[in-house]
């Protein structure tokens, strides 16, 4: 049970994280994009995790993400290579551990983390040192004058609920975290198409034909670039809705040659073959989920009924919330994801590349007291409500 506990809410994280992009390679190290010579971006990949900005001047490094855990040390050690001066700043672009796994070593000296905090999130983790919280939490804009450079950090819903875009306006640059990439997608994000307007238009204004845009992960990009991978992005999810209307199936829907078309492109022209025919199914059943079905229209009484903590075997809890008349299940300080109802027993994910599910059993007087969570029909685990 512990061992499928753990899966539980860890494999939205998993597929839409980038291992599966990494090669094997024991000793894999950090490359370097000069922009200039006051920024750098440092290049995560082969496990290390995502691009790293680096502004570096007269008031010391700030950082956009900080690559995995176990690759903090390594990354200073990069920086180290760049400048002395100390690390001030570490901006995340979203809370997934391969972007901010690298606070831990960061904070340990003496840099403080600034990241969104929009409903719930794993603030302390990664941001203490010496039972001190080292981090600013902001919650739709922010400005940070830093090295000469007007930082502007602003707060979208897209690839997470807690996503980053920030532009660094004199230099002229713009970080994308994971809600575009110049080698894999296409990210169906957390709120599907809301999701793709929210983000891209920001980008799109921020940028003009001389913008550096920086993704999260892989090759770095220009403003062109972005504005063909929202095109695509469009014929990915207009090709799987009409077809889907018209009743094709998911597997047929996947062999058809616009979809291998479509993937090549967003994988750098290539078809992705370490994508498995599975996650291929899910990716377009989450297209269909988020973009099609409409959710029904709970009523606030009908979603306090759920609301509520449910505890697991093992002591852990599930919390079910309702944030501007929706309902979200939150896990482990781990993850939060909306619940799309489809009825008013069952749920499904919004943005995730499984088929996740949580049923709900009823008491007499019509309140939840249990729940079940399952991933492609099969019951992961079951939980009870342990308040009214
Ligand atoms: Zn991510």
């Amino acid at each position: 049970m512990a061992k499928r506990l753990k899966q539980f809410f860890l494999i939205g994280l998993v597929v839409i994280s980038f291992n599966l992009l990494a090669k094997e390679n024991s000793d894999p190290q950090i490359t370097f994009s000069k922009v200039n010579e006051h920024f750098w971006v440092l290049h995560g990949g082969n496990g290390l995790g995502a691009n790293v900005g680096m502004s570096v001047g007269k008031d010391g490094i700030l950082l956009i993400d900080a690559m995995n855990i176990k690759v903090g040390k390594k990354l200073i050690k990069a920086i180290r290579t760049i400048s002395d001066k100390p690390i001030m700043y570490v901006i995340n672009t979203h809370q997934h551990a391969d972007h901010r796994g690298g606070n831990e070593e960061l904070v340990k000296l003496g840099a403080t983390v600034i990241y969104p905090n929009y409903l719930k999130y794993l603030s302390s983790t990664y941001t203490q040192y010496d039972g001190v919280a080292r981090e600013i939490q902001f919650q739709d804009k922010m400005t940070l004058k830093f090295n000469n450079e007007i930082f502007n950090l602003f707060h979208v819903k897209s690839h997470t609920w807690n996503d980053v875009i920030v532009q660094a306006k004199n230099n002229n640059i713009v970080f994308t975290g994971d809600n575009h990439a110049t080698n894999w997608g296409p990210n169906i994000g957390v709120r599907g198409k809301r999701s793709i307007s929210d983000v891209f238009d920001l980008v799109l204004s921020l940028s003009d034909s001389k913008t550096l845009v920086v993704p999260g992960h892989t090759a770095l990009a220009d403003r062109k670039h972005v504005v063909e991978y929202v095109s695509k992005l469009e014929e990915w999810t207009t090709h799987i809705l009409k077809l889907s209307a018209k009743g094709v199936s998911v597997k047929q829907i996947a062999d058809t040659a616009e979809i291998k078309r479509l993937l090549a492109w967003f994988h750098g022209g290539k078809y992705p073959k370490w994508l498995t025919e599975e996650r291929l199914f899910a990716r377009i059943d989450s297209t269909i989920l988020i973009d099609e079905k409409s959710p029904l229209n709970l009523t606030p009484s009908e979603l306090s009924s759920y609301v509520g903590f449910y505890q697991l075997d093992d002591g852990s809890q599930v919390e079910i919330f309702s944030y501007q008349r929706e309902l979200y299940a939150f896990k482990d300080k781990t993850f939060t994801s909306l619940l799309l109802s489809r009825s008013k027993s069952h749920f499904d994910f919004a943005g995730w590349n499984e088929k996740e599910k949580i049923n709900f059993e009823f008491k007499p007087d019509g309140k939840a007291s249990k729940l079940l969570f399952s991933v492609n029909g099969k019951v992961e685990f079951s939980a009870t409500r342990i308040n009214d």
